[in-house]
């Protein structure tokens, strides 16, 4: 259920509400939105509360919520959020670009690629220190020396450093270095690390399960905010279809999709969405002229040798056309909401 508090509300109104709501057993998460605060009452106890929590001083309204996700959903917050780490900013008419390995290799390797991400206008390094791979035999990443070599990268160059954290016994060493805490597709329902990464209060970003349906991605998503870190962002990196010409199939409709049913920023990834470095520019623009609040690309200083996903691995040259194309569409795109808004 939401609370729906009066206009003007008072402070004690809100607290007095958040207590009766805790009263009856139910979770309260207070939404503070530039029109009015909302409280959300959540829990597996309902509708007979109602009536209760209706009678209360400063409260306008008490509606359900119907989404199966309830911290995610528009109904809780009609406004889009935005996360912001350093100069990374994601959401709410913000686009953020992320850019990196897939593997940190080595501090000279993250180093250059960190330098040309940032010049190229990119605010985001990735790199994955704890690699998930298919086989076990692959290279499994560089682990907290990984690590250290992306916070060497940040101090240079300011960029905020966003890399996958694969079990819950890594969160407490991943969070230390990391800005951004990446939980990969095949983790997406992993829960006890959903609630982990929850309880780390850094801001999140995960990805799709490729055979996760929306809900189910939204859900997992819940998780996180169900332990009271509303910084999440979530990655559509493409799914499982029955086709073979991409390595997965890259729905840019869940941009849409996902801005209908919630509030957090939707970062779209076109080299895993693909697999193909060819690709990745045009459906990196095409993320963002869709609405993307975000891109994460994978770049390296030469992707033929990359030790991961050289294929889907764009050069730094290939990585600063696409920059300058997504920037050119995001910026005329924020013009015209601009002009929009001014004129309504
Ligand atoms: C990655 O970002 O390198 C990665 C492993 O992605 P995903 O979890 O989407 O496969
Ligand atoms: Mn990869």
């Amino acid at each position: 259920m939401i609370v729906v508090m009066e206009p003007n509300a008072t402070q004690a109104a809100v607290d007095a509400t958040v207590k009766r709501v805790e009263s009856l057993g139910l979770k309260a998460n207070v939404i503070v939105g530039t029109e009015r605060t909302v409280v959300a009452a959540i829990g597996n106890k309902r509708e007979h509360f109602k009536e209760s929590l209706e009678s209360g001083e400063g409260v306008s309204a008490v509606v359900p919520i119907v989404a199966p996700y309830k911290m995610a959903s528009r109904e809780v917050r009609a406004e889009p959020s935005q996360i912001k780490v350093l100069d990374f900013a994601a959401g709410a008419g913000e686009v953020g670009f992320i850019a990196g390995p897939c593997s940190v290799e080595s501090e000279e390797q993250i180093l250059e690629t960190a330098r040309a991400v940032k010049a190229a206008g990119g605010t985001g390094l990735r790199g994955g220190a704890f690699k998930p791979r298919t086989s076990p035999y692959s290279f499994q990443g560089l682990k907290e020396e990984g690590l250290k070599m992306l916070a060497t990268a940040r101090e240079e160059t300011g960029l905020c450093v966003v890399t996958e954290v694969m079990g819950t016994s890594d969160v407490d060493l991943v969070a230390k270095y990391a800005d951004v805490l990446q939980v990969g597709a095949r983790n997406m329902q992993n829960y006890r690390l959903l609630e982990a990464v929850g309880k780390a209060q850094k801001p999140v970003l995960l990805k799709r399960g490729p055979s996760a349906t929306m809900d189910e991605f939204l859900l997992a998503a819940e998780y996180i905010l169900n332990e009271g870190n509303d910084q999440v962002m979530l990655c559509e990196r493409g799914i499982r279809t029955f086709e073979g010409h991409t390595r997965f199939t890259l729905p840019l409709a869940s941009v849409s999709y996902l801005h209908r049913k919630t509030h957090l920023p939707v970062i779209i990834d076109p080299s895993h969405g693909t697999g193909h470095t060819y690709m990745v520019p045009d459906m990196a623009v095409a993320a963002v002229a869709a609405g993307a609040d975000g891109v994460i690309m994978e770049v390296h200083p030469d992707p033929s040798t990359a030790m991961s996903d050289g294929y889907q691995t764009l050069t730094f040259a290939e990585f600063e056309r696409t920059m300058r194309r997504c920037k050119a569409v995001a910026n005329t795109l924020q013009e015209l909401d601009r002009e929009e808004k001014a004129s309504s």
